[in-house]
């Protein structure tokens, strides 16, 4: 039996190309075309964009993109194996997919978008390389990006980090003051571990990212030094905390305008910034 979009079911693909899930790829893969076609429309409108998807493995999201009207599909993967039942894809939709096998950690996202369409990032990313992705695209020296949105599939405790403000102080840390300085990101949805072939332990969530158009200003480096010392000792004061940073921790948290009493968890994004910039 074949689907709507007429190419067969993954299940079948999957046996087809012998794509035994590998852990070390973190390759979780989703069959359910109802579920990546619920993810795709999340991401917002799709027709006239382009969408960057990581690891599209065997194809279940990145047909769901194309299913929805993304002009064209970037599909970063690393695992050669795919790249046969990417290519049946991408007959399916001639000109509309483009398949790169490479290592999603070492690709530029604004080398790989023509800067021509409105660009968005879609992807059920490896657990291994998820938050690292993140990190790099969002430490970028150029803001805002070339892509409007980032729909991202995360274990649910790292969206939980990623959404994670002063007032959820158990999950903020560094992740949610880099995200809440240049992004807005909340937590669209759950999906069970069933869904995945093969189930992983955790439920994992799906995640909206939409980088602010004017984030405080503040130097990528400074804050992250600052958070780096703040949260590596998290339930100490920021006195003692940012004793490392070859400056007098009570000069920069007066210059921040920030008590000498406070740990990192309570300190909000701007007081961070307050406080990088107080360093740079
Ligand atoms: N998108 C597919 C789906 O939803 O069924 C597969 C998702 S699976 C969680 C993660 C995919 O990322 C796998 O296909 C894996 O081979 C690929 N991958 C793992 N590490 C990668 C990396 N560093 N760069 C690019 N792709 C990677």
């Amino acid at each position: 039996m074949r689907e709507p979009d007429d190419l067969p079911p993954l299940r079948e693909v999957v046996h087809k190309h012998d794509l035994m899930p590998k852990r070390a790829l973190g390759q979780n893969f989703l069959f359910d075309l109802n579920l990546t076609g619920r993810i795709a429309r999340s991401a917002g409108p799709l027709a006239g964009h382009e969408v960057l998807e990581v690891g599209p493995g065997p194809g279940g999201l990145t047909r769901a993109l194309l299913a929805e009207g993304a002009e064209r599909v970037i599909a970063v993967e690393r695992d050669a194996r795919c790249l046969p039942a990417l290519a049946e894809i991408g007959a399916r939709y001639a000109g509309r997919l483009e398949v790169v096998e490479a290592d999603a950690l070492e690709l530029d996202p604004a080398a790989l978008f023509s800067g021509t369409r409105p660009a968005r990032i879609v992807a059920n990313l490896p657990y291994n390389v998820g938050t690292a992705l993140l990190v790099r695209w969002l430490t970028v020296p150029d803001w805002p990006p070339r892509w409007s949105s980032a729909t991202l599939m995360f274990q649910r405790e790292v969206a939980d980090r990623i959404v994670a403000d002063e007032r959820r102080p158990d999950d903020y840390g560094r992740l949610g003051v880099l995200c809440g300085w240049r992004t807005r990101a909340r937590i669209l949805f759950d999906v069970s571990p069933q869904a995945f072939v093969p189930p992983p332990k955790v439920t994992s969530a799906v995640v909206q990212i939409e980088p602010r158009a004017d984030p405080l200003p503040c130097s990528v480096a400074a804050l992250e030094r600052i958070t780096r010392a703040a949260f590596g000792q998290r339930r100490k004061m920021l006195r003692q905390s940012l004793k490392g940073l070859g400056r007098d921790p009570r000069e920069l948290l007066d210059a921040a305008g920030l008590p000498e009493t406070a740990r990192a968890e309570e300190i909000p994004v701007a007081g961070f910034v307050a406080l990088a910039n107080a360093l740079a």
